[in-house]
């Protein structure tokens, strides 16, 4: 059993361990080469009655649990989006595990609460939000885009719903785009919109939301009737990093005067960079944005910063006070659980006032530009070569293309891609996924991991020729 006394011994076992780790990541298989039920198979079907030793628990741990982990932090895990972490993140993280605060409240751990107002002031600075919005710490993207679904449906509900239910006749719909991503028709099925009245509208060859027939559909289901309640605009959609026309999209709520989110959940980080900000313009207009540090800020999961414009009307909507929650300081302070949809909070303020400072606002910035360079290479790669075709646009670090040998059909091509994929993935030298644009199944390769550096996008360029010849 862990105790004081050999604390220590476990804590210097555990701090070569991760040094290790961090050591020797490029010599893991990025993607777990495990099969399906083979770490379950390994564990016991009972609890232990009797205490076992740390050295036990460990060893089990590196025998049975590590082949059955992908390794995310790799800087050859070009999959998804990535979930960044960093050392100060890290530091961060093991120190908020040995607090083991729960900060729901300002009185629950004050430095909590303040550290987050000040962070997230930080942040919304740093990626030039104008300074009338307000930030809170979620735990992911998906939360913060319901809170703001629900936010908005109690706005436009006078704070009806929250208090007497729908009355069924509310004829609510909200629209993103074809790209949007799947945490939008998430809130709306949990927020009880119902999946019928989020509206999907088409993009443009960009990937982009066409705003001509987003206000179409609008006019045209207002004839009908029912209240266009919410747009959600993506800045950077999740399959090919496309960006809606916030500018238009805000003057169109100028007209009819809907809830605007924006969903930046990956490419907030690219606004850490000025010369970027051009994607911004309409935000003022904005009511409530979403981006994740978690993601591309090299903070560990979990950390999604939210950022609202009215502060009161979000916490209308989910503030509860019950008798046992009272305290002194209520009417003084930020009490965080009111701000969204837990009660119980992690200390997440912290791994971000760590990073923030370890890098400086700079150093966050140079990273980002170096990793643009990167996805510009492997890019410009894939576009000279003649076996392979680009899909999307590059709008920042996320490559989108197939493999496209000749003579062959849409449908060929579909399956030579899938095949390609899942063979460069099980081979453990590099992990990347896809998406479908247009019907086409196509490669994804996200250049945004916190270790990457040239000698691995070059590696990389050279494992999808040797696996497109086998
Ligand atoms: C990743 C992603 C999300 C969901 O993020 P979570 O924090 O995992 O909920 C939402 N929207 C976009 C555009 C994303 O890329």
């Amino acid at each position: 059993m862990i105790n004081q006394d050999n604390l220590d011994k476990v804590l210097s076992e555990l701090s070569k361990w991760i040094t290790e780790y961090f050591n020797n990541i490029e010599n893991y298989p990025v993607k777990s080469q495990c099969e399906v039920r083979e770490i379950y198979n390994k564990l016991p079907g009972n609890p232990p009655r009797e205490s076992e030793s740390f050295d036990a628990i460990f060893d089990d741990f590196n025998k049975i649990i590590m082949p059955g982990i992908t390794h995310w932090q790799s800087p050859k895990f070009f999959a998804y989006f990535p979930a960044n972490s960093s050392y100060p993140s890290l530091a961060a993280e093991i120190i908020t595990a040995a607090l083991g605060a729960q900060c729901m409240k300002w009185e629950t751990s004050p430095a909590a609460a303040e550290l987050e107002e000040m962070v997230m002031n930080w942040l919304r600075d740093m990626i030039g939000l104008p300074e009338d919005f307000t930030g809170v710490i979620q735990d992911t993207a998906s939360t913060s885009t319901l809170a703001s679904i629900i936010n908005a449906r109690e706005f436009f509900s006078q704070y009806n719903i929250n208090k007497n239910g729908f009355a069924g006749n509310e004829k609510f719909r909200v629209y993103c785009s074809t790209e949007a991503h799947s945490s939008i028709e998430k809130a709306i099925k949990i927020a009880g919109i119902g999946r019928e009245n989020l509206v999907k509208i088409p993009v443009n060859a960009d990937f982009s939301m066409n705003t001509s027939l987003l206000e179409k559909a609008i006019t045209d289901d207002t004839a009908n009737g029912y209240r266009p309640l919410c747009v959600v605009a993506a800045l950077g959609t999740t399959g090919s990093t496309a960006v809606d026309s916030l500018e238009e999209i805000a003057a169109l709520k100028r007209k009819y005067k809907f809830w605007l989110h924006v969903d930046a959940a990956f490419m907030g980080s690219l606004l850490l960079l000025p010369e970027k900000r051009g994607y911004l313009k309409g935000v003022e207009l904005a009511d409530t944005f979403v981006f994740n540090p978690h993601k591309w800020m090299f903070t560990n999961f979990d950390c999604s910063a939210y950022f609202v414009k009215d502060k009161n009307s979000l916490l209308n909507t989910f503030e509860i006070i019950p008798e046992y929650l009272k305290t002194r300081s209520d009417s003084k302070v930020n009490n965080y659980c009111d701000w969204g949809i837990p009660l119980g909070r992690r200390f997440r303020a912290l791994k971000l006032w760590f990073v923030i400072r370890s890098f400086g606002v700079k150093g966050l910035q140079e990273k980002i530009r170096y990793q643009l360079k990167l996805a510009e290479m492997i890019y410009d790669r894939i576009d000279k070569s003649e076996e392979f075709e680009i899909l999307a646009p590059l709008t920042a670090n996320l490559v989108c293309f197939r493999f496209k040998p000749k003579n062959r059909s849409e449908e060929e091509l579909n399956s030579i891609n899938e095949n390609l994929m899942q063979r460069i993935n099980d081979s453990g030298k590099m992990y990347i996924s896809h998406t479908k644009l247009n019907g086409k199944y196509t490669l994804r390769m996200v250049i945004a991991q916190a270790y990457v550096e040239e000698k691995h996008i070059t590696e990389a360029w050279k494992l999808l020729n040797e696996f497109s010849k086998l």
